[in-house]
């Protein structure tokens, strides 16, 4: 715990029956990301903010003692959890404390992913536009080639998870989407849950694509998911 003294998280969601699937979680928010996407949901946690604005590690801990019995896991969300020196050493807390370790992440960061695997259960894997295009959303040179090789590592292994995509009007056309899905495809991606991009309210954007082209998406994976 006592190199973990010092860490300030960005946010605790308690309870959450969605962002696991098939568990109980609460839903832990790590500061920082070393991308800028042009719609980032979660801007105020983009950068590091002071320590005194932040909440413990140790608060955390307090109140997962409380869950014992009535959560199954933890999800690590942010901004980009893998960003945090200190991830895998959080997993392993989490892990002792009785509970199942999810991660949220875009993959900015293969060898810290690599690390993590073996302490995970579960992966949501957020895919922003095909590979080649990254830079164009991250507004980060080789953001694209990283996200292509902790997907191929999360592939590797025998971790659950699920590939999800933002679908932004602005910023994935139906084209660059079916050319991103063929990519997926090609890895053997078999869960991939395509997402109508909301405003900071959470309402839905408006210019979702047609219908009958997100038909064409269903079978070509063992679970589709529009949400
Ligand atoms: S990777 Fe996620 S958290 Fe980071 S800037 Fe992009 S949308 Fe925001």
């Amino acid at each position: 715990m006592s190199n973990l003294s010092s860490l300030r998280v960005g946010g605790l969601v308690p309870l959450t029956m969605i962002d696991f699937p098939g568990h109980l979680a609460a839903v832990v928010f790590l500061q920082g990301c070393p991308w800028q996407c042009l719609y980032c949901q979660n801007p105020h946690l983009q950068k590091e903010k002071s320590a005194e604005s932040l909440s413990s590690w140790e608060e955390v801990e307090t109140f997962l003692a409380t869950r014992k019995g009535k959560l199954d896991g933890v999800i690590f969300s942010g901004g980009e959890p893998l960003l945090t020196p200190q991830i895998r050493a959080l997993a392993e807390r989490v892990h002792a404390l009785g509970f199942l370790v999810a991660l949220h992440t875009g993959g900015a960061f293969p060898e810290r992913l690599l690390d993590l695997l073996p302490l995970l259960n579960w992966v949501g894997f957020d895919v922003k536009v095909p590979f080649s295009e990254y830079a164009a959303i991250t507004q980060v040179p080789n953001s694209g080639l990283l996200a292509e090789q902790s997907l191929d590592l999360l592939i590797n292994s025998n971790i659950p998870f699920e590939v999800r995509t933002t679908a932004h009007p602005n910023f994935l056309s139906q084209e660059k989407l079916w050319m991103l899905v063929q990519e997926l495809i090609q890895k053997g991606v078999e869960i991939f849950a395509l997402q109508r991009a909301r405003d900071l309210k959470g309402d839905y954007l408006p210019g979702f694509y047609d219908p009958s082209f997100v038909d064409t998406l269903r079978p070509l994976f063992k679970h589709f998911i529009l949400r």
